[in-house]
């Protein structure tokens, strides 16, 4: 037998895989309640109580499964913990096209949420986000139950509470 490597056999292939899963009940209910009311649902915890945005069905902290009874409407607004601008073309999960841009992408929390989330605002100009603004959703007109039925989180100028 020959000491020399040996191409490995390999067949190469492009294959499409579309798949479908169970979202399950409480995704079923948040996408509901955001394509009917334009209400945003989050998980309330039985146990620790920590309030899960977009809604979780067992508690990152305690495994605690919850139910549809622990769902909670939370504020359309909420304030910046993150930002960033993308200066470059990106395929848009949505669309499956190249997205336009600049666009501003956040990490933020709703007001009564105590978990992170990440979406797109309409901000382009780095220089004037700042973490601590205040944002707040905006919905499509017609929506479909899906997660672009928020277009974007617009920065707001409220005036703060003393
Ligand atoms: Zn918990």
């Amino acid at each position: 037998m020959s000491k020399q490597k040996e191409k490995p056999f390999e067949i190469k292939w492009k294959t499409d895989l579309p798949y479908r899963y169970s979202i399950g009940k409480l995704s079923v209910k948040f996408f509901e309640e955001l394509k009917e009311n334009k209400k945003l649902l989050g998980s309330k915890c039985p146990k620790c109580g920590k309030v899960h945005f977009p809604p979780r069905t067992v508690c990152a902290e305690c495994f605690i499964k919850m139910e549809l009874k622990d769902l909670v409407e939370l504020d359309k607004k909420g304030t910046l913990h993150g930002f960033t601008v993308v200066n470059y073309p990106f395929v848009d999960p949505q669309t499956g096209g190249l997205r336009p841009f600049p666009y501003g992408y956040a990490l933020f929390k709703l007001d009564g949420a105590d978990t992170f989330t990440m979406h797109f605002i309409d901000e382009t100009d780095y220089t004037k986000l700042k973490v601590g603004m205040r944002v707040e959703a905006v919905f499509k007109d017609e929506r479909k139950g899906n997660i672009g039925d928020i277009i974007y989180f617009k920065v707001i100028r409220e005036v703060q509470k003393p």
